[in-house]
């Protein structure tokens, strides 16, 4: 049977770490704690514990295609109440990315199968935002930017997200990943306190 040759990258990291956090992999096996669910995009070159310079346990992940929040989507919806209301974490972090081939798809013409209806909610958007779009310096950060902005809404309208928001304080945060850089940018998502009320009344639900 063919075996993975990075298994052997495995054993000289599994080593390496134990001699330099001796504590770590004892500690892990007990539970998990992590402060941060990160809603990412696939793409390989947005490793979320690497860019924010953490280590295994400390951040709780869900990633797909140019992270994409389906309001229905089981996956993610499962993700979201395990760490928010489960594992309690005290952020939850929408991140997009430049050079994006889920945003560059959406922003083309050609038929790509079962990635047309994952991407509709991209779509919709360029739909929506057309006119800006067209005269945008740079048309797809704009659409990153617009699809980390509706996942932000998105999670906004979930009342597991509601009520932690309220009740102990969680935070939504809506960033950027310069993948020609390394950096990290965060959108200003802040409202007023009309829309904040407007949502509560429309969208917290009794448990
Ligand atoms: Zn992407």
């Amino acid at each position: 049977m063919p075996r993975l040759t990075r298994a052997l990258e495995n054993k000289a990291w599994a080593t390496r770490t134990q001699q330099e956090q001796p504590e770590l992999f004892t500690t892990l096996a007990t539970g998990q704690q992590p402060e941060i669910l990160w809603i990412g995009c696939s793409d390989s070159r947005c490793p979320e514990t690497t860019l924010l310079g953490l280590k295994p346990g400390d951040v709780f992940v869900h990633r797909n295609i140019a992270n994409v929040l389906h309001p229905g989507d089981l996956s993610s919806s499962a993700v979201i109440e395990y760490a928010v209301r489960h594992l309690r974490v005290n952020h939850v972090v929408v991140c997009g990315h430049t050079c994006c081939g889920g945003i560059a798809a959406a922003l083309g013409k050609k038929q790509l199968g079962i990635l047309d209806p994952w991407l509709l909610p991209v779509r919709r958007l360029r739909e929506q935002n057309l006119a800006s779009l067209q005269t945008a310096a740079d048309p797809a950060l704009t659409l990153t930017e617009l699809n980390v902005r509706d996942g932000v809404r998105t999670l906004k309208e979930k009342s597991v997200v509601l009520e932690a928001m309220e009740e102990r304080g969680l935070q939504v945060h809506g960033l950027i990943f310069n993948v020609a850089s390394g950096m990290l940018h965060e959108l200003e998502t802040g409202e007023s306190g009309d829309a904040i009320r407007a949502r509560l009344t429309s969208f917290k639900l009794e448990p």
